[in-house]
């Protein structure tokens, strides 16, 4: 197809998408990246956020908790800790966690001898929901 590049993501579940997409932009850890049809090579790690890409003219989201891409001949290749496509976001258990990693931090920053490691560990699982719950279907409709 004219103005597309193959665009596959992995987790250590699986093959999460393989498609030809016209569009991708990534939470690199050093910004965003936007990636078109015949990008330069590159690779780069990936932060937790949102994967956005449009596939057939529309624009679709999946949420990611990290990881590396690598970007040559016309391939984009993801691997990523976590990845799930919008629809397969369960933003209820999204939302619960969210609320479980926010009284954890809660209850890390309160103490006066807080455990650095709980702190680090709430933070990212408040990040990985908040990322859930913006890329999820559901989640879109509140926001
Ligand atoms: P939870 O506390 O709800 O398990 P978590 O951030 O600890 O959230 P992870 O360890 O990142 O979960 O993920 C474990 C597995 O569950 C992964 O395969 C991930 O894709 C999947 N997963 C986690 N949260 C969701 C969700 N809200 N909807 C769909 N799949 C999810």
């Amino acid at each position: 197809m004219a103005g597309t590049f193959f665009f596959q993501v992995v987790s250590p579940v699986g093959a999460v998408l393989t498609e030809d997409v016209q569009f991708v932009v990534l939470p690199g850890t050093e910004g965003e990246l936007g990636i078109l049809p015949n990008h330069t090579p590159l690779m780069s790690s990936v932060a937790c956020g949102v994967v956005r890409y449009t596939l057939h003219d529309e624009v679709k989201k999946m949420a990611v908790s990290g990881g590396f891409v690598e970007v040559s001949h016309n391939q984009v290749t993801l691997l990523a800790e976590t990845a799930e496509l919008a629809e397969h976001i369960d933003c209820f258990r999204a939302e619960d966690a969210k609320a479980r990693a926010e009284e954890r931090l809660k209850v890390a920053m309160s103490m006066k001898d807080a455990n650095d490691i709980d702190l680090i560990r709430a933070e990212a699982a408040l990040k990985r929901a908040i990322s859930r719950i913006g890329a999820s279907d559901q989640g879109n409709k509140f926001s």
